[in-house]
């Protein structure tokens, strides 16, 4: 699978009959999820606490794998990759933000957004001028060398999601972006979100309790007890 594949599939993401059963404790996590996302569409996934988003998040992303069920990414089935497989997925094809962060506290801003690009291989050069670029399209050319614990909770964010981007991603992944943020910096990073999918063609799919939050999404998907309960679609904001 290539990122400049040009024949597009109807569905980006085409899962069937997903279960995850976490063997340890028998705790059934997801119990028949079926999922098409379009696309370019943002998704945004709901319900309570313990109801399966973030272990659906996690296939979506081939963080974690299905325990039965076909996971077509892309119209190629990635239900079964091999660990370095998934990874190769993982840095070609999907960007991930996470409620923490996830930076890397002793690394500057400007090294965070470039470590993808390290492991893709990039010379040091163009991982520069990238990760640069990438920052700057966030707002943060001028915070580029500090460091996570010098940035506010909202600037952060802004650095995960140009890590996220720096690799040209199809597929962005959010789980709870917006979580450990007060409001004002909620709304610039889910605006920065609807912009970066419409200058990308981004598909965006996004976990949030928040009925706010998940009003920037013009489709909804409830889930209950590890299955889809429920969809909404509305005008998107
Ligand atoms: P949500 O993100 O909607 O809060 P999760 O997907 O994290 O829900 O969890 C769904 C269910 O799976 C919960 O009952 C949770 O306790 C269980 N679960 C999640 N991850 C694991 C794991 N690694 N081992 C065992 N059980 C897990
Ligand atoms: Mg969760």
């Amino acid at each position: 699978m290539s990122p400049t594949d040009d024949t597009e599939p109807r569905f980006i993401i085409e899962a069937t009959g997903i279960r995850k059963v976490f063997s340890e404790l028998g705790v059934s996590a997801l119990d028949g999820v079926d999922l098409r996302v379009a696309p370019g569409e943002f998704v945004a996934l709901r319900g309570s606490s313990g109801s399966g988003k973030s272990t659906l998040l996690n296939i979506l992303g081939c963080i974690d794998r299905p325990s039965t069920g076909t996971y077509l990414l892309g119209g190629r089935d990635v239900s079964t990759l091999t660990p370095t497989d998934a990874a190769w997925v993982r840095l070609h094809y999907l960007g991930f933000v996470f409620q923490s962060f996830h930076l890397i506290a002793a690394d500057t801003a400007l090294e965070n957004v470039a470590l993808p690009l390290f492991y893709a291989g990039v010379p040091r050069k163009d991982r520069e001028r990238r990760a640069l670029e990438m920052l700057a399209r966030v707002g943060l050319a001028d915070r580029a060398h500090h460091r996570p614990n010098q940035l506010s909770g909202g600037q952060r964010q802004r650095v995960a999601i140009a890590r996220a981007c720096v690799g040209t991603p199809k597929v962005m992944l959010a789980d709870e972006p917006t979580g450990a943020l007060d409001s004002r910096s909620s709304e610039e990073v889910m605006e920065l979100l609807l912009d970066l999918r419409r200058e990308r063609s981004l598909t965006i799919i996004l976990v949030t309790h928040e009925h706010d939050i998940a009003a920037y999404a013009e489709r909804q998907i409830f889930m209950r007890d590890g299955r889809i309960e429920k969809e909404a679609m509305h005008a998107a904001s």
